[in-house]
């Protein structure tokens, strides 16, 4: 019964960082397994932004009068006009202090626009630029071209952005050496504060693997993809552009906080439809379908109020998964206070080994996964918390 009791009246902490989805693109990209439409309605643009107001008023009691992180993400959140994005911000305390990044497709974002977002109080802009060759981003069947990011990145500094992303794909079909080296050259002349490097997933179901499956689509051998990856880290790396993440690198102080804040178990809300959120152990995603989404924001659904706390063994393997993915590594005092555990003793049979062939280190109460295996972090981090 007084389980019964706590499921009920559940209500956790106030968070301080929010994630916004806009699940509308301009055309599909045919490798994308994200939730996104194409928008080719202004009235369902119009009917999204009302219905995320309403969203946020929903989870309000558990959103901090003071945000450290607002993320929009997509989709392609730069095809939200300024108006749309204004009545959203004004729903939230931001000040200098808080991050608010908007990915930007380099298509969909003129200087006009991206000096409204800076007015705004955007203060960061990831732009998915994927490659700087055109034919690449032909592969890709990217909306944008390589124009269009050299354009897109002027006019963001010009509107006044000191912070940005460039994403990166590696492993596209067809990529050389050369390629890697004149992409990874390309954003070293441009000296973004951060690069995102990917390597190219081939997911179930989308148009790339039905190609693949068919022959049609050659993916680049594993090896090669690796290969490709150490050689554009060490040449960022040279250039001051830290790798601080297995994917995510960037210049002192510029790491994202809102992507920090997720590897470091932080809680977090994720508004809009197919949106995630994790509070206090608790994880839940938002309906994958826009009018499924309508109805659980008019109905007021929450998921802190509707999921059950997920089960500690699974928690434990999140906290570990998420930490080692940072090159600081995890913390072991954390996972100790958010378990009531000790880790090292925990784990102590599978860690032996490790520690004595130097694939992971502990320094300083944090628990690293030595860089140099990195590539093979999936199969380190399972073999040691399952
Ligand atoms: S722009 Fe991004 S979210 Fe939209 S379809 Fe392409 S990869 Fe997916």
């Amino acid at each position: 019964m007084k389980s019964v009791f706590l499921f009920l009246y559940y209500r956790p902490m106030k968070t301080e960082h929010v994630y916004i989805h806009f699940p509308f693109c301009i055309s599909k990209c045919p490798y994308c397994d994200f939730f996104s439409v194409p928008l080719n309605d202004e009235t369902i643009h119009n009917k999204y932004i009302e219905y995320l107001l309403k969203e946020i008023d929903n989870y309000d009691p558990v959103i901090s009068n003071e945000l450290k992180t607002l993320y929009f993400g997509g989709g392609t959140p730069s095809l939200l006009d300024p108006t749309s994005l204004k009545k959203i911000l004004a729903k939230f305390e931001i000040n200098a202090r808080t991050e608010v990044t908007i990915e930007v497709n380099p298509a969909s974002a003129d200087l006009g626009k991206l000096i409204s977002y800076r007015e705004l109080g955007i203060n960061r802009i990831s732009i998915g630029s994927q490659s700087f060759l055109n034919g690449d981003l032909k592969t890709l069947g990217r909306a944008h071209s390589a124009e269009d990011i050299y354009e897109c990145y002027e006019n963001s500094r010009k509107a006044g952005f000191e912070n940005i992303n460039l994403d990166l794909i590696i492993g596209i079909p067809g990529q050389t050496t050369a390629s890697v080296i004149y992409n990874v050259n390309e954003i070293i002349d441009l000296a973004p504060e951060h690069v995102s490097a990917y390597i190219l997933t081939f997911y179930d179901n989308t148009p790339f693997t039905k190609k693949l499956e068919k022959g049609t689509l050659t993916k680049l051998e594993d090896d090669t993809e690796i290969e490709f990856f150490e050689l554009i880290s060490g040449i960022l790396e040279e250039h001051g552009l830290n790798r601080y993440e297995i994917s995510n690198f960037s210049r002192s102080g510029k790491q994202s906080k809102h992507n920090m804040n997720t590897w470091d178990f932080g809680n977090y809300i994720g508004l809009g439809a197919s949106a995630h959120s994790f509070m206090d152990g608790r994880r839940w995603e938002n309906p994958e379908s826009i009018e499924n989404w309508y109805y659980s924001v008019i109905n007021r659904f929450t998921g802190y109020s509707e999921s059950a706390i997920t089960d500690e063994i699974t928690l434990k393997r999140e906290f570990v998964m998420l930490g080692l993915r940072k090159t600081e590594g995890m913390s072991i005092d954390s996972y100790n206070r958010y378990f009531k555990s000790d880790f090292l003793k925990e784990f102590e049979n599978k860690l032996d080994h490790y520690f004595s062939n130097k694939t992971v280190l502990a320094v300083d109460g944090k628990l690293k996964l030595n860089p140099e295996r990195f590539s093979i972090f999936n199969t380190i981090v399972s073999d040691i918390i399952f």
